[in-house]
């Protein structure tokens, strides 16, 4: 079994907790494993004339508790296994927060940098072309993931509705609001994390998130409106960085310049290293630094067994889906280190795609304080009762989500009658 392989480790993961929660051994079995996996061939040609041939995958892992969903991401190495693993976490996830939704992740092997916008938008519509029977409302609803974005959705929106004809938003979450996405879900994943932040560092540092130091991997989506949502709670942020490097403040009560700054530097030098008035910082200096609050929001295997006993953090929020690996994790553990788990702790952005849904299944549109408002209460919820259940079994945290999401999985499967 490979460390840094995210479907052993999520299979690791789901064996963990066979003593805390009794399922019938076929159930195992079939958590263990999607119930289907879509593979396409997506030939192209370029607009330079070049032919391209990109894997497309669309893993369904479980979908119990109602209709598939998970997000689509565009990376280089996207492989079947890493999908199959990111859609067994989406299972628990929406398990978690509590939203009527299974679990599924879809990737497209390519770098999309490298592609013209033409090029790319052709590509994610054969994508749909290909997978057209496999997804819909009721069906396996995708999102924004890694390399995804708002532009992306309404691709796959308009190519699903004009293969359906007529209009159907909620084919896709994490749209454009004019086409009917939701106020506030651009921000919702990093929200999310910063309110599990905030409450972890209640419970277990016994102080608020304003006298806290926060580093934090990554300045994508969800990174960056963690920043944004940290740095508006008064958290003192002292470390970011991005694919090409990071940026550390010279003191310990964080960057002096605002977000909006922040943000400028990112969009315009196309990298958050050479913050002004900050020192550069690697990648891996950021993530053993000293802190209250690690925030890994890039991807996964970040923590391994390799940098684990490097960790300086007192609480770990994982961001990025599967950030730190079975091994590492057990390290962590054993040095006192605290896990807020990515089920829990990246949910906030599959919780507001629900309320997408909702909105465009009743054609409705929330206002941003309605969505936000929503999101603060269910992940507060999600985050007490993740708490209570590991303190009450004496169990880490990461295992307590987990055994409450497959409690949840499991029962409908019992209910419905699947065997
Ligand atoms: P993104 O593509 O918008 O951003 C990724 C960021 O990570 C970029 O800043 C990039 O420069 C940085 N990065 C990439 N490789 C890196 C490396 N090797 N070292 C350091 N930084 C690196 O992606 P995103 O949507 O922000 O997703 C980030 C993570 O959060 C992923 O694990 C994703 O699965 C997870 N996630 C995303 C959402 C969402 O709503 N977008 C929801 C839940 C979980």
């Amino acid at each position: 079994m490979s460390d840094e392989d995210p479907y052993d480790n999520a299979l690791a993961q789901l064996a963990s907790i066979t003593e805390v929660v009794k399922m019938e051994p076929e159930y195992f079995e079939m958590l263990k494993h999607p119930r289907r996996e879509v593979v396409v061939y997506l030939p192209l040609k370029l607009a330079g004339g070049d032919p391209l041939t990109c894997m497309g995958f669309r893993v369904q892992h479980n979908n119990a508790r109602g209709p598939y969903k998970g997000g689509l991401r565009y990376h280089p190495s996207a492989s079947l296994n890493d999908v199959r693993a990111l859609s067994m976490w989406m299972t628990w996830k929406t398990a978690v927060i509590d939203v009527p939704y299974g679990g599924a992740k879809g990737g497209i092997t390519i770098d999309p940098s490298k592609l013209a916008q033409d090029d790319l938008e052709r590509l994610t519509r054969k994508y749909v072309d290909a997978i057209e029977r496999d997804i819909g409302p009721e069906v396996d609803i995708m999102a924004p993931d890694m390399n995804t974005n708002p532009q992306t959705m309404a691709w796959i929106m308009n190519e699903y509705s004009k293969l359906k004809s007529q209009n159907v938003p909620a084919v896709v979450t994490g749209k454009p609001i004019e086409l009917g996405g939701s106020e506030g879900r651009v921000a919702a994943t990093g929200r999310g994390v910063s309110i599990c932040a905030s409450e972890a560092v209640q419970t277990f540092l016994h102080k608020s998130i304003k006298e806290a130091t926060v580093a934090v991997q990554g300045f994508g989506n969800v990174g960056s409106n963690t920043v944004a949502t940290l740095m508006e709670m008064g958290a003192k942020v002292v470390a970011i960085s991005d694919v090409r490097g990071g940026a550390r403040s010279r003191g310990d009560r964080g960057f002096d310049v605002s977000y909006e700054k922040i943000l400028e530097v990112s969009t315009t030098q196309g990298s958050v290293s050479k913050l002004p008035g900050s020192e550069e910082i690697s990648n891996e200096k950021l993530l053993e630094m000293e802190v209250d609050v690690l925030i890994p929001a890039a991807m996964e295997n970040q923590i391994t067994e390799k940098n684990a006993d490097s960790i300086n953090a007192k609480l770990v929020v994982e961001a990025a889906n599967g950030p730190t690996t079975q091994h590492a994790d057990k390290i962590l553990n054993r040095r006192g280190v605290t896990v807020i788990p990515d089920i829990l702790a990246n949910s906030g952005g599959v919780l507001v795609s629900y309320f997408e849904w909702v909105q465009n299944l009743n054609r409705d549109h929330w206002t941003e304080e309605a969505v936000n408002a929503r999101l603060e209460q269910k992940m507060k919820k999600a985050y007490g009762d993740v708490l209570r259940f590991s303190q009450k079994e004496n169990i880490d945290l990461r295992k307590g989500a987990l055994a409450i999401a497959v409690e949840k999985v499991t029962a409908a499967m019992r209910l419905s009658g699947w065997h």
